[in-house]
């Protein structure tokens, strides 16, 4: 159900329903903070961000942790082009810099929608001998799962849509958005 009452105009006559305020998405973000750090405080850990759509929820969420011993890396994967549909490949385009052997994984990721890029990751990440691996989702989109990936947290659960915001683009615009919206296109 869209909101009426919080309405952004895009680009081109695209409309975007404001599903989570910048509060709401804070609010989410320390709680999931706060149970990362009673699990991991004491232990070596790898915060691994995967770019781009994860972008602002990896760098609110790591600067909440209290795990002393904390270190950040990026990966690349790309799996929708200018599309609203996946493309059904994932290209890794950027891997780890950093040794991940023995320390614990945690992966901040956007959206898990397929699960196919999730999986991909894991599978590729398993042969890096972490201690554990653990799945950081900002939003757990449910109604076109085909790989079988447990979505360790979640900020939000949905079942189908497609957002925008908050580090999510359509064709690279509105990641800068400090919301997260539902995007309606325009008939064009
Ligand atoms: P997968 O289908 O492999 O689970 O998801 C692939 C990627 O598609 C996600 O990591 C995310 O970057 C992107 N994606 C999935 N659903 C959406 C959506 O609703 N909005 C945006 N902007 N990207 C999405
Ligand atoms: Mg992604």
């Amino acid at each position: 159900m869209l909101n009426a009452d919080r309405i952004v105009h895009g680009l081109d006559g695209d409309l975007l329903h404001e599903l989570y305020s910048p509060p709401e998405i804070q609010k989410r973000v320390s709680a999931m903070a706060r149970e990362l750090s009673s699990r991991f405080r004491g232990e070596p850990t790898v915060a691994v961000c995967v770019l781009r759509g994860a972008v602002f929820f990896f760098s609110d969420l790591v600067r909440q942790l209290q795990i002393p011993d904390l270190k950040l890396d990026f990966v690349g994967l790309s799996s929708y082009g200018a599309e609203q549909e996946s493309s059904g490949r994932v290209d890794v385009t950027r891997w780890l810099s950093l040794d991940v052997a023995d320390a614990n994984v945690i992966i901040v990721e956007d959206i898990v929608d397929t699960g196919l890029s999730m999986r991909t990751l894991m599978e590729r990440l398993n042969g890096a001998s972490p201690r554990s691996c653990t799945l950081c989702a900002l939003i757990d989109k449910t109604a076109h799962r085909t790989c079988k990936v447990d979505v360790d947290y979640a900020c939000f659960r949905v079942s189908d849509g497609f957002f925008v915001g908050y580090g999510l683009d359509f064709a690279q615009k509105y990641r800068h958005f400090p919301g997260i919206y539902e995007l309606e296109r325009s008939e064009q």
